[in-house]
């Protein structure tokens, strides 16, 4: 895909300077085609959703037009929701923040009308408004349309979803003939084409042209996480899965900083990379991680174009990416070689959506996951630490030690050589720190939201209130998975017991460190001498025993299959 810089849109030198401010590397695809079209004057359809950057796409050609010298009402940008309102008009403030005398007002129902129209008489150029609410100051004339020429349609289908038709067209209807219409929309149902019709002139229509896309067979979860909470999890996928080498993407330059700040910070060998880079950097940089002192390289998409690094192990969409395309070069970054390579998205809020239409598109399967507890991490920290004292005891004389801690036990009558042992993995585990994260929320497939619109409501818009995860019982009230429903529980049996010197806790970290589930969705581990059973769900059965294919726990070859029905 061929990168196109904002500098070679021609754009007004103060839109150049925040746009670089808001770290923005290069135009993204819906931007690359939308902008200059709208800068040529013509009405045009984009057909783009949220988190393709399509608020730029309209926002930066408006900026282009608008004269901070009048006074006068000149743009209008109808949205569907006061959220939405409110986003649009920041994106658009932050991107006009080196043009002064311009002045962006959002206006929506249920906000006080009176603040609104004192708002509207102080010289407003821009209004991003619900339809109902700017149609309301229209009747009142607190918003004068005379001088508007340019109008833009937000999320036209959400619009229609809402009810919104009708007071498109009246608006639409109102508005001087000389005007520029611009209308974004992620879909184009009848009604919206119609609208397309009768109010625009010669539109062109804008979208990224899908290409067939080869989708590399990598392992992809997602993770569903708060915006504040994005970098805990992040370690947390860090040290459950530990992988040697792995690339982080994030959208902007701005964000590999901050994300590669955080990361040295909590201690991880992280380096940045991205266009601000002058090619010396760039070399130490990939130097570095090619030897893997660097173990997480965080990077623009523009900026990894080219690296060719075979031994990845790990990518980490931290940003969700702006285009399927990206999504396919990003994960192809791992599994290469004939190696094994995994791939975790971390979704904010709507970008799940973004993250299903790419899982549509790219005809692949991406895996909802619960966040890790710090009980989960710790479960797995202690296996690896066991793993290296069983390889201790087993290679080096450790007689020194033993006559040391011998020594002390005997010294001291509250302490047994277990308490030192304890004590001694605590040390070698670091701090614990209090849980941040309410991990008991259950991952929710992507294939399940298509049942539930946007904030729970159906897809249509006015229906009943689905539950959020749509999942309905299987979950417990408090979210946790519900062991006690034994038809949602699968009993695998793995050839392997007490008398291999196995405890549950072996079993427990093999099956969620090599699965990837949560250690919390495994339910019971009964163990006998030579073999034991474990619970799962049953969703996830058949990803289980993929995973354990060939796994090896405290250096022996273990089979695990389906229980055939005595183990109960
Ligand atoms: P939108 O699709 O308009 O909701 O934009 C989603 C996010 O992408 C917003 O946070 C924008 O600031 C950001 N964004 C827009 N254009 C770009 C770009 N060219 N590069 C990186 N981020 C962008």
């Amino acid at each position: 895909m061929e990168t196109v810089r904002f500098d070679q849109l021609e754009l007004d030198e103060r839109i150049l300077r925040a746009v670089t401010d808001m770290g923005f590397e290069a135009a993204s695809p819906i931007q690359a085609q939308a902008i200059p079209v709208q800068m040529e004057g013509r009405d045009v359809v984009g057909q783009a959703q949220t988190g393709t950057g399509k608020t730029a796409a309209f926002g930066i050609p408006l900026l282009q037009k608008i004269d901070p010298k009048s006074k006068k009402l000149q743009a209008i940008a109808l949205c569907p929701t006061r959220e939405l309102a409110i986003q649009v008009a920041e994106e658009i403030r932050r991107l006009a923040k080196y043009m002064h005398g311009i002045k962006v007002l959002p206006i929506y129902g249920g906000q006080d009308i009176v603040r609104q129209i004192r708002g509207l008489k102080d010289g407003t150029q821009i209004v991003i408004g619900t339809p109902g609410r700017v149609m309301d100051h229209m009747r009142r004339k607190t918003i004068r349309c005379d001088h508007v020429h340019t109008v833009i349609m937000d999320e036209a289908d959400e619009m229609l979803n809402m009810g919104f038709l009708e007071d498109m067209e009246t608006i639409l209807s109102q508005l001087p003939e000389e005007r520029q219409t611009v209308m974004f929309s992620a879909t184009m149902p009848m009604e919206i084409q119609n609208i397309a019709k009768r109010f625009q002139r010669e539109p062109v229509t804008v979208k990224v042209v899908k290409k067939e896309l080869t989708v590399p067979k990598v392992t992809q979860y997602y993770y569903e996480v708060k915006p504040k909470t994005k970098v805990e999890v992040m370690c947390r996928l860090l040290d459950m899965y530990a992988p040697k080498l792995s690339i982080a993407f994030c959208n902007t330059k701005r964000q590999v900083d901050d994300l590669v700040q955080d990361l040295q910070g909590r201690g991880y060998f992280a380096e940045g990379l991205h266009g601000d880079l002058k090619q010396m950097q760039r070399d130490r940089v990939m130097n570095s991680f090619r030897s893997g002192a660097t173990e997480i390289l965080v990077a623009t998409d523009v900026a990894a174009r080219g690296i060719d690094v075979d031994n990845v192990e790990a990518v980490f969409n931290y940003d969700i990416p702006q285009d399927d395309e990206y999504y396919v070069h990003r994960i192809g970054r791992t599994g290469r070689a004939g190696k094994d390579g995994i791939a975790f998205s971390l979704v904010v809020g709507r970008e799940v959506y973004k993250l299903r239409d790419i899982q549509r598109y790219c005809k692949t399967k991406i895996i909802p996951q619960a966040i890790p507890s710090l009980d989960d991490i710790t479960t797995i920290k202690a296996e690896k630490i066991m793993e290296q004292v069983m390889d201790l005891i087993n290679d080096t004389d450790l007689t020194k030690m033993v006559n040391i801690i011998e020594k002390k036990v005997l010294e001291e009558e509250e302490c047994t050589s277990l308490d030192v042992a304890a004590a001694l993995l605590k040390l070698a585990m670091g701090e614990e720190n209090e849980d941040i994260i309410d991990c008991s929320r259950p991952a929710r497939s992507l294939d399940d939201l298509d049942r539930y619109g946007r904030d729970g409501r159906n897809s249509r818009g006015r229906g009943s209130r689905g539950s959020r995860d749509g999942r309905g019982s299987r979950f417990g009230r408090e979210g946790r998975y519900d062991r006690d429903g034994e038809d949602d529980m699968v009993r695998l049996f793995i050839n392997i017991g007490k008398s291999q010197n196995i405890r549950p806790g072996d079993i427990l970290g093999a099956v969620a460190g090599e699965s990837g589930i949560s250690g919390k969705m495994v339910g019971s581990i009964d163990m006998y001498d030579n073999y034991t059973f474990v619970d799962v769900p049953r969703e996830y059965s058949d990803a289980v025993l993929r995973a354990m294919k060939d796994v090896k726990i405290k250096g022996k070859n273990v089979h695990m299959e389906k229980a055939n029905g005595k183990g109960r």
